[in-house]
């Protein structure tokens, strides 16, 4: 190592470096992994690194996962998830992308803000602590002050939460203007951490083109060259593919890359990611890791660790029957968009050992009448309206509500949901013509669905809706009650509306409950109506905490619902209270 352990502490960091230490901070007490990815973006960068955490992770590490994003914007709340895929509410009510969501799940933890770093809030602490004063006359610069104020929120996370690992991911891909910076700053890391302490890893995507009916592996090596020009020497490569790539392939990238051939690591399309762990680990990936950071026999492990009883879990056959679920929203384009519902359905799947289908209805061609209500849910066992913002598709949504509340189809309602599905009952049920959303139609004179007192005087767009976890008091003798079996319940949310308690009365009168509401009994959380089959809505977002092998309450009962009106026997080791 070039450098002793005291050329960073405290007082001794060279001025040049701008190297800001927190309070408490030793080198080498944390080990860090950094993932880049090279060729093109969409290739699963983020699967592999939450399979390495999981993998890490059972072998009993403390893991802390950062998201180091190369976009302007300060958190992903104003993206849209058309593109981006969908918006990660964390419990502290910081918005993220996707990625922070697929951690959660597979470590079974919930994360902050500490762990989701833009480079928009990068830039906007800069600008505030220059316009402080603090950075003592100097002219304040990409290198070293970006770069700097990147290692601290590392650093931060380290002393924070006294993880033994830090898994940093970088966002875009090798060669993005934008994410320059943040390579650079880990570049720097490790040449301060010293060798041992930082392990880089690429992945990259092997190209199979169709007419020529072999696996190129140039993309690849130029992707790599291109992360080397800057400084990076990787330590592992994991080479993405359609199919499983050949030795030959595999020869030419650990020549052309510099690393070893048992350190570079196929990983072909699979059906189940959740399987991957194991594979890997079989590979000796989680081993050739702790290698290079020196840990190997601090977490030392036994065999397989938990992963074959993790493979049971998450795992079903083919053969067993499909429970069809329709997702009725706009963004259908991208199925990330409803990534977290899809994964909750995923976790009702293992835990009933039975396979689920997703019907995506696109509720904006109901409304163009290209498609009939009862044409998208005929042999839809169930329906759920999902969350979402605006007026594209939400007569289409209201109509598929309608007509599973007089049809007896399962219908769950999140968030949006939620809200669409008291403007449904308040036209139909309760009478009252033109009731709608203040969101839509702000001079409806039912305006069952009004905007949060707290969100009246709120301007602008970012960070500013009613978000994050809260507590959930749930009604005794509701269906909520009962398949929670708890008083309280937290949950997390992302909303500038709710039910207007001025109407609360005429819904009950017809017949709504209100079976969840917050600690005041102010804001109506969950809805439910007693005789129909299923029929629940969330204020929350309950897939943001549904877990693999802890699947939410709500979805896991509205999918065996869904399966009983197939006739489906579930396995119904699922306890009612
Ligand atoms: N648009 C609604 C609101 O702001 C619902 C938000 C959501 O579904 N996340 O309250």
């Amino acid at each position: 190592m070039l450098h002793k352990k005291e050329d960073f502490e405290a007082s001794n960091i060279p001025e040049e470096f701008y190297s800001p230490m927190p309070a408490g901070y030793r080198i080498g007490q944390t080990k860090y992994i950094v993932i880049t990815g090279s060729v093109i973006s969409g290739i699963g960068k983020g699967t592999i690194s939450s399979t390495l955490a999981k993998l890490l992770h059972d072998r009993k590490m403390k893991v802390e996962p950062m998201k180091l994003e190369a976009y302007l914007n300060v958190d992903a709340g104003t993206l849209n998830p058309f593109r981006h895929g969908e918006v990660f509410v964390l419990d502290d009510g910081t918005e993220t992308d996707l990625d922070l969501g697929t951690y959660e799940r597979l470590l079974d933890k919930s994360f902050t803000k500490d762990n989701f770093v833009t480079s928009g809030r990068i830039y906007s602490q800069i600008i505030e602590k220059e316009r402080a004063g603090k950075y003592l006359g100097k002219d304040v610069q990409f290198i070293p002050h970006v770069t700097g104020e990147i290692k601290l929120a590392v650093r931060n996370l380290a002393v924070k939460t006294g993880a033994d690992v830090i898994l940093i991911e970088i966002g875009g891909t090798v060669g993005d203007y934008e994410n320059m910076f943040a390579m650079e700053a880990l570049r720097e890391l490790s040449y301060e951490e010293g060798k041992e302490n930082v392990c880089f890893i690429n992945v990259t995507y092997i190209l199979e083109p169709g007419s020529l009916g072999e696996q190129k592996s140039k993309a690849a090596q130029l992707g790599i060259k291109a992360l080397m020009e800057i400084g990076i020497q990787p330590d592992v490569i994991v080479c993405r593919s359609e199919s499983p790539i050949g030795q030959s392939v595999k020869e030419k990238i650990s020549l052309h890359a510099n690393v070893s051939l048992r350190r570079v690591f196929g990983v072909h399309d699979i059906k189940n990611i959740y399987l991957l762990p194991l594979d890997l680990r079989d590979e000796g990936f989680d081993d050739a890791v702790c290698e290079i950071l020196n840990i190997k026999e601090k977490f030392h492990i036994e065999g397989n660790g938990s992963l074959q009883i993790w493979n049971d879990k998450m795992n079903v056959d083919e053969k067993e029957p499909e429970i069809v679920i329709g997702i009725a929203g706009k963004y259908l384009g991208a199925s990330d968009t409803y990534a977290s519902i899809t994964k909750s359905l995923e976790h009702c799947s293992f835990f009933y050992k039975k396979n689920i289908k997703i019907k995506w209805i696109d509720t904006a061609e109901i409304e163009r009448g290209t498609i009939s209500v009862q044409g998208s849910l005929n042999n839809v066992h169930g329906l759920i309206v999902p969350g979402g913002f605006g007026s594209r598709g939400v007569e289409g949504k209201i109509s598929c509500i309608k007509y599973c509340r007089e049809n007896n189809i399962p219908f769950l309602g999140l968030c949006y949901g939620f809200q669409l599905a008291l403007v449904e009952y308040a036209r139909n049920v309760c009478e009252l013509e033109g009731a709608h959303t203040a969101e839509i139609d702000p001079h409806t004179r039912y305006n069952v669905i009004d905007i949060l007192p707290e969100q009246k005087s709120v301007k602008g767009f970012g960070g500013s809706m009613r978000l994050g976890g809260k507590d959930v008091f749930i009604k005794p003798g509701t269906i909520a009650r009962r398949i929670h079996n708890s008083a309280i319940i937290r949950r997390r949310f992302r909303h500038r509306y709710e039910c207007n308690p001025e109407f609360i009365e005429t819904f009950e009168k017809k017949g709504m409950v209100f079976s969840g509401c917050d600690e005041p009994g102010k804001i109506m959380q969950i809805l439910e109506i007693p005789n129909h089959r299923f029929f629940m809505a969330a204020q929350f977002h309950p897939e943001f905490t549904s877990r693999p092998g802890k699947p939410d309450e709500i979805f896991l009962e509205f999918v065996r619902k869904a399966g009983e009106s197939k006739e489906i026997e579930l396995a119904l080791s699922y306890k009612l209270a």
